[in-house]
């Protein structure tokens, strides 16, 4: 079912223009019974460093199988969640079902790595947010240091109250990273005083970086003020090996896309895992 669930076959809602009111109303009520009716999944992406070239981390990222028929993508749900408040039932699922995935595969014996879980604004605001996340890891025994929260910098533009939030978060021990960096309005001052464990490059930045010239300034420049702070970098929608040459020539320092591997079932992710874990042992 995974290499059916690609883009392809994804239903196109475009919830600005193309669906008339009758559509927007009926996903959103079925929307409000994903949950309890068990349509949704996590899809596990593997994040590699470069140096060394290893298994870093994934990224879950939401799935929603409506109906049991069709797949939506999360580009077309997560907007009309967020705007319903769903998004807090959802992203409060999505947390768990992160960390119990993940505490399994710590006790079926695979190194651990970094879970990284995308957080909606509406989730990073919400005020029991720090309790909730307590909670979640308290009750599935998985270790903090394990879990990254993904925000955008859109979050991050109240600085005082974001900084705060992420500190009492940081005070869990779980990290945190911004993702689609460089689409928003974040400067090095902003990062300076967030406590940021990564950086994700937007994938727009990724995608000409063979050919244009003004995306390779600005990852270059991304890259050297992260590391000037002492933040990790990771390059979002590497699909291809000039990109990752350029990227590897440049110093960043891990990589998510394609190339690597796309977003597969936890079975498919795992069995990659035990893949690459045979390869090593006959080295
Ligand atoms: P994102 O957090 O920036 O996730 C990365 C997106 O890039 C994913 O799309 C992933 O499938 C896609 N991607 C990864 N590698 C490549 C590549 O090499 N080439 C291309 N073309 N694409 C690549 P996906 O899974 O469709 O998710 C889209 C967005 O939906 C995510 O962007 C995130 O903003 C949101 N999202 C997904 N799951 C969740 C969730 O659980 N909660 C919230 N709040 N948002 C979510
Ligand atoms: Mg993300
Ligand atoms: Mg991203
Ligand atoms: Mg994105």
């Amino acid at each position: 079912a995974a290499k059916e669930a690609g883009k392809d076959t994804y239903a196109v809602y475009n919830p600005q223009s193309k669906m008339h009111d009758g559509g927007r109303i009926l996903l959103e009520n079925d929307l409000r019974k994903s949950l309890e009716r068990g349509e949704l999944q996590l899809f596990y992406q593997p994040q590699v460093s470069l140096f060394p070239n290893r298994r870093i981390g994934a990224e879950a990222l939401l799935r929603w199988h409506r109906g049991h028929t069709e797949w939506v993508s999360p580009m077309d749900f997560i907007p009309i969640a967020e705007e319903t408040g769903l998004i807090l039932p959802i992203g409060e699922w999505v947390i768990r079902t992160a960390c119990q995935q993940g505490k399994r595969w710590i006790d079926a014996g695979y190194e651990p790595f970094v879970m990284a879980v995308n957080l909606s604004p509406r989730q990073f605001r919400q005020p029991g947010l720090v309790d909730l996340i307590r909670s979640i890891l308290s009750e599935s025994g998985y270790p903090p240091e394990y879990l990254e929260l993904e925000i955008t910098e859109g979050m991050t533009l109240d600085v005082e109250s974001a900084s705060d939030k992420m500190r009492q978060l940081r005070a869990l021990g779980v990290q945190i990273s911004i993702d689609d960096f460089g689409t928003g309005y974040s400067s090095l001052n902003y990062l300076k005083k967030l406590p940021i464990s990564r950086l994700k490059v937007d994938r727009s930045f990724v995608r000409d970086i063979e050919t244009d010239l003004g995306d390779r300034d600005i990852v270059k420049a991304i890259i050297d003020m992260a590391h000037n702070l002492k933040i990790t970098v990771i390059a979002e929608g590497v699909e291809n090996k000039e990109q990752l040459a350029f990227l590897e020539a440049n110093g960043c320092d891990e990589i998510q896309g394609y190339l690597f591997g796309r977003p597969v079932p936890a079975e498919e992710f795992e069995r990659g895992m035990k893949l690459s874990d045979m390869e090593k042992s006959e080295e």
